[in-house]
């Protein structure tokens, strides 16, 4: 069989643990056999990033920028218990919130729906993809606790020293006071990623803030999305067949209990952190959720939305076997790969990955699957696999479908 050819190089992030291990196995069974494979590696492995100073991290993420696509595998990121595992220089940042600030990106998790594998809202039948705000409000906040009675104002001092004041509270007894904020441009790249994936991926987008409430903060948002919206989207979102949808958060909420999913949900930061796990738990399992960061400017960084799975790699360190569901990690080559072949138009390279994508899924529809699934799924008489035997019968499935 002929292998297909490759234009522009993959920007390919290794990562660490059993994620590691995976990433191995899925490109020598699932991916080397069929394809040309043209990446630009950088080994993310805590280990490079500390022998680098982490610029490995940085050039990574340059490379990203220049070639428009990348894969990434899960990576530690290190706290204290890690200094001393891994013997480290400092405790490096997050490789994912490097990455992100350098692509001003937008997270976008999906879940990946298999039949025997039902999300605990019966009506939800198709994806629900969550566009989670990833800068800034609470989690940049500078807060205070008020021990006595007082004033408490809000004060902005411009370059030439004029201050603008606004009264928070007048305090007569102790209490808590938060200050946060956010800036036009990062919701603007927000609004962008937004709009640019809801044309990729042919879904309508709903936004949602309590701008009925937060009639500065958050109606900023809501402005900001739809200025962008009428002077550049409409058109675009209107010859695709798809809709932009602005609601408050509450009344959000209770429509996508009652939705059959199928769209993108826009939420601010904290929206965003809460929902996300509430829509992912939902849908069944963090093994089966996929995650892609898009920049403004219209870069791509696929992923996994889980971690590097520590217990299992300490089995399969240990020689024990290990079931790990590679599920999201191969969804995230497959996401990079249709990508790559959708700017490069290379045909094959689209077809290639809906047909691995369809070949996983029909291996676990079929009843082989990996523990974690095993435990949730509505199927009978399932077959609990190994890591590397999952991966397997994925190909075996794969070899009938090309
Ligand atoms: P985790 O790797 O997501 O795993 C937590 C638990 O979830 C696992 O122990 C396992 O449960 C289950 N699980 C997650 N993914 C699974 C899979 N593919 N197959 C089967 N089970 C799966 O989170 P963590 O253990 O909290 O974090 C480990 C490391 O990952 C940390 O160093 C953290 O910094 C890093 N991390 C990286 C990213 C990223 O790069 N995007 C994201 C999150 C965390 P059982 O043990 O019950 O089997
Ligand atoms: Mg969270």
């Amino acid at each position: 069989m002929n292998k297909i050819k490759m234009v522009t190089p993959l920007v390919e992030m290794d990562g660490d643990e059993m994620t590691r291990i995976l990433w191995q196995m899925i490109k020598d069974e699932l991916l080397l056999p069929y394809i040309d494979l043209k990446t630009d590696y950088y080994d993310l492995g805590l280990e490079k990033r500390n022998e680098t100073n982490d610029k490995i991290t940085m050039d990574s993420a340059l490379a990203t920028l220049k070639y428009g696509v990348a894969v990434k595998c899960a990576t530690i990121t290190p706290n204290a218990a890690r200094m001393s595992e891994y013997n480290l220089k400092e405790m490096w940042k997050s490789p994912n919130g490097t990455i992100r600030a350098a692509l001003d990106g937008t997270v976008f998790r999906a879940p990946i729906i298999v039949k025997g594998i039902e999300p605990c809202v019966k009506n939800w039948k198709k994806p629900i993809t969550l566009a989670r705000h990833a800068y800034g409000d609470v989690y940049k906040n500078t807060e205070m606790k008020i021990s006595k009675k007082g004033k408490a104002e809000l004060v902005f001092t411009d370059e030439d020293g004029n201050e603008t004041r606004e009264t928070i509270h007048v305090f007569d007894g102790p209490g808590i006071i938060q200050g946060m904020h956010n800036t036009e441009k990062s919701i603007s790249s927000f609004a962008k990623s937004c709009f640019n994936y809801a044309l990729d991926t042919k879904q309508d987008l709903w936004f949602s803030t309590k701008d009925t409430i937060s009639k500065k903060y958050d109606h900023t948002f809501k402005d900001i999305f739809q200025e962008i919206y009428e002077s550049e989207y409409k058109e675009k979102f209107e010859e695709a067949g798809i809709t932009y949808f602005y609601t408050l958060i509450d009344d959000a909420v209770a429509r996508v209990m009652k939705n059959a999913g199928g769209f993108i949900w826009a939420c601010k930061n904290y929206d965003g952190d809460v929902m996300s796990d509430m829509v992912s738990s939902a849908f069944g399992s963090l093994a089966m959720m996929t995650s892609v960061l898009v920049s403004p400017s219209g870069v791509y960084e696929y992923e996994a939305a889980h971690g590097t799975v520590q217990r299992h790699y300490y089995k399969h360190l240990a020689g024990e076997e290990t079931s790990t569901n590679s599920v999201a990690t191969i969804f995230a080559w497959t996401g990079a790969l249709r990508k790559r072949g959708e700017l490069d138009a290379i045909p094959a390279l689209i077809n290639f990955a809906d047909k691995l994508e369809q070949a996983t899924i029909s291996t676990i529809e079929s009843g082989k699957m990996t523990k974690d699934l095993a435990l949730i799924t509505s199927l009978k008489d399932v077959t609990v696999l190994n890591s590397q035997n999952f991966i397997k019968e994925i190909r075996n499935t794969l070899e009938t479908l090309l």
